[in-house]
């Protein structure tokens, strides 16, 4: 839960998970629809999958006990170097390195390095020096207090170096150069995106699908959506009609015409994406679903709890509980 999300924000989730999963047994045998549900509105949902692969091997390989072994934590689903490493170290304090950002931080004004931390060449360095810092059977407490040195006082804007236990020996403090460090290669430009989702009902119930296993986000519900354009602005009405032509494509022609009810944001790593939404009425026959259309289902808004929705579909579907759409 703590990959790319702060323990803030990741508590109450961790809370609720040991709620329904109190055991790796319970994870290794639940519905995997439940274990989505109870992951909802983390986002990144395949750790949720890999979170239960790595159960059921637990049980299976390991007899239901978490292994020691660094290799065998490693080959884990979804355990990489960092996590491996944290967990090595930190459950069991094996001497293990865990670089994350706040340990690039530390280590590049303490060290003044001019090595660009976002450049994956540069990786392999950061881990050996860390690696060679740890005093030896100590692990445990050098990791965590080099990421809490990073998460509390050496702060991306402003460090707080009066107040550092390392200062005497930091290189950039030194220097007067602390804002020169971390060294960045150029960003990346993120690609905009033009999206649209309809929420289209009939009688009281509202049309969703299952995302396909494989595809981003894959095995979550979503209203439909589509993808209109990359790194091109559309005016509203060109949106509209592309809108009223896949949705006529795919439901038939009893559709009402949608009615555009504004945009939300949607941010990922390299991604902006900007989704309109659309209400719409079957007022007649739906029109037989493609051959290798997604799994669907006409849903109540009772329903809607029990399907795991992606965090955007999840928005829209409070949304339509709360009649504002
Ligand atoms: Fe960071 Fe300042 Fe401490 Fe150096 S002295 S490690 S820049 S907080």
């Amino acid at each position: 839960m703590l990959q790319q999300t702060q323990m803030e924000t990741a508590l109450p989730y961790f809370r609720r998970w040991m709620r329904h999963f109190p055991t790796i047994e319970s994870v290794a045998k639940a519905d995997p629809k439940a274990v989505l549900k109870a992951w909802q509105g983390l986002g990144y949902y395949s750790r949720a999958r890999n979170l239960q692969e790595t159960a059921k091997k637990i049980l299976d390989v390991h007899g239901g006990v978490f292994p020691q072994k660094f290799e065998d934590i490693l080959s884990l689903k979804g355990v990489g170097r960092y996590t491996a490493g944290a967990i090595a170290s930190i459950a069991f304090n094996q001497d293990r390195p865990i670089v994350d950002g706040n340990v690039l931080r530390v280590l590049s004004r303490l060290y003044a390095i001019k090595k660009p931390i976002d450049l994956e060449k540069n990786k392999e360095y950061f881990w050996k020096l860390e690696d060679s810092l740890i005093p030896k059977g100590r692990a445990r407490d050098f990791n965590q207090a080099l990421m809490e040195l990073g998460a509390l006082v050496c702060l991306p804007q402003d460090p707080r170096c009066s107040a550092c236990p390392v200062r005497n020996s930091c290189e950039a403090l030194k220097r007067e150069e602390t804002e020169r460090y971390p060294v960045r290669a150029k960003k990346r430009k993120k690609i905009l995106v033009q999206a649209a989702s309809l929420v289209l009902s009939k009688e009281g119930r509202f049309f969703i699908r299952r995302r396909p296993e494989g595809k981003i986000m894959g095995g979550l519900w979503e209203f439909p959506e589509w993808k209109l354009s990359f790194d091109r602005e559309l005016p509203a009405h060109v949106i509209e009609k592309k809108v009223y032509d896949l949705a006529l494509k795919e439901f038939g022609s009893s559709l009402s015409k949608p009615k555009n009810l504004g945009k939300i944001k949607r941010h990922y790593t390299h991604h902006q994406e900007t989704l309109w939404l659309f209400r719409s009425r079957l007022e007649g026959l739906e029109k037989a679903p493609a051959k290798n259309s997604w799994p669907r289902a006409w849903a109540t808004e009772d329903d809607f709890e029990r399907y795991p929705f992606s965090s955007a579909h999840a928005k829209i579907a409070a949304l339509v509980e709360s009649s504002a759409l």
